[in-house]
């Protein structure tokens, strides 16, 4: 009589009931274990041979630009915030100058690491997305708050690495040229002013862990992230060259900046319209002692020596983020109608509308997107199946629409 053969894991020889799951293949089957492993050593063969050929990979071919053309890249993709443009436009480009410059002078230029500060939705991330982008180098968004200090419930900030390898598929050389944007920075804030007696391991903690990441140092990074498994291969990175850009909205950062600045020593010598103004966009005249003053501790200020700041979006620079920028959401939603053969119109007045709603529902320049989405959807529901060659939207429709959307019951009071 013939043997029933038992399915099992051609590489491990694991029986079907001793693994969760078992993937067919032509003459043999593998289990979720050996895919893990198999994906562990391949990340480890890329990260010791990163000449090795990788098709996935892009050649991270470095360009540097001087900052002027730099400012003048960022302003394709990014409305205002010119004061940001160009701190970041000379950190960039005095921090990819240095990776250049020859081992053997004398004068050793530090990194210079970046933080922004400004209201959620002004563009932190996506200035920081369009330098990579400009670089051509890898670029990974992390997120502060997901982190702990090592050795407790939650990841390690060696992480942070692993997320920029898997954006270069584990070329290590590539990654150590890389770019790090860390979000939320502010939320790792130590409670007090004081250092703590208790331990802080999701806010100080994780400060201090970032401290030889951002300095500069040989890092071993878990190539799956999360926590370091015994079993697990490290890959060394070395985060000399690694540019971090940090970013938070500092909720009450302004009341910090009044209590420092004499407030009625700003803009003397100038006119009361003026002082007026100065007053109300106070985070422009932040500094590390704001920052210490916040919670972020000096040993971490000093690994990110330039600061500057969002200005929060008014009315003409969201209006002007609708249509402008190179991906800007109209285009992009004219776009999708073009492919389908129809001319998208708008009537001036729909993006006042838009820009008006984005205020009112305090939705930022996010929300000008699922504002849009709500105008535009049953139109794009129901166009492809008639034919439309013209389609233009006029402030009455978009009005009808928008008011019948799910999004116009959010409003916050
Ligand atoms: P933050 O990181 O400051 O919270 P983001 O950079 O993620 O904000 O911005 C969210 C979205 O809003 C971006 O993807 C972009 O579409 C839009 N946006 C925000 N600020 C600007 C700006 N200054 N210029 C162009 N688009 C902007």
């Amino acid at each position: 009589m013939a043997k029933q053969q038992i399915l099992h894991c051609s590489f491990c020889g694991r029986n079907r009931d001793e693994v969760k799951i078992l993937i067919a293949g032509q003459d043999g089957h593998i289990c979720e274990n050996c895919v893990e492993h198999a994906q562990e050593i391949i990340g480890q063969e890329l990260a010791n041979n990163p000449d090795s050929k990788n098709p996935a990979s892009p050649a991270y071919k470095l360009t540097v630009k001087k900052p002027i053309e730099i400012k003048k890249f960022l302003d394709e993709y990014v409305i205002g915030q010119d004061d940001a443009k160009k701190i970041l436009a000379v950190a960039v480009y005095n921090h990819y100058k240095r990776l250049n410059q020859k081992i053997e002078n004398e004068v050793e230029i530090e990194k210079s690491n970046i933080i922004m500060v400004g209201e959620t939705g002004t563009g932190k991330t996506l200035l920081a997305k369009s330098i990579a982008r400009m670089l051509n180098v890898p670029f990974a968004i992390v997120d502060a708050t997901v982190f702990t200090e090592a050795g407790y419930v939650g990841e390690d900030v060696e992480s942070m690495l692993t997320r920029l390898l898997q954006a270069c598929n584990y070329d290590v050389q590539a990654a150590e040229k890389g770019i790090v944007y860390i979000d939320e920075i502010d939320k790792i804030a130590r409670k007090s002013d004081n250092p703590s007696i208790t331990r802080d391991v999701s806010g100080e903690g994780v400060q201090q862990g970032l401290l030889k990441l951002l300095e500069g140092s040989e890092v071993l990074v878990p190539p799956q992230g999360g926590r370091k498994h015994p079993e697990q291969k490290l890959i060394k990175i070395n985060t000399q060259n690694i540019l971090f850009i940090c970013g938070g909205a500092f909720n009450g950062m302004d009341r910090i900046i009044a209590r420092r600045v004499n407030t009625n020593a700003i803009g003397f010598n100038v006119n009361k319209e003026m002082q007026e103004y100065q007053q109300n966009n106070l985070l422009q005249f932040v500094n590390s002692v704001d920052l210490k003053h916040f919670g972020l501790i000096p040993e971490l200020l000093g690994r990110l020596p330039v600061v500057t700041y969002l200005n929060p979006l008014d009315a003409t620079t969201l209006r002007s983020i609708l249509t402008e920028p190179k991906n800007a959401i109209i285009k992009q939603f004219t776009r999708l109608f073009e492919i389908e053969g129809i001319t998208l119109k708008f009537e001036p007045a729909v993006f006042d509308f838009m820009v008006e709603k984005a205020l009112e529902y305090k939705l930022g320049a996010r929300g000008l997107r699922s504002i849009c989405e709500s105008i535009l959807t049953d139109a794009m529901y129901e166009l492809p199946s008639q034919k439309l060659k013209l389609f233009e939207v006029t402030r009455e429709y978009a009005e009808r629409k928008f008011n019948t959307s799910k999004l116009s019951l959010l409003k916050v009071a």
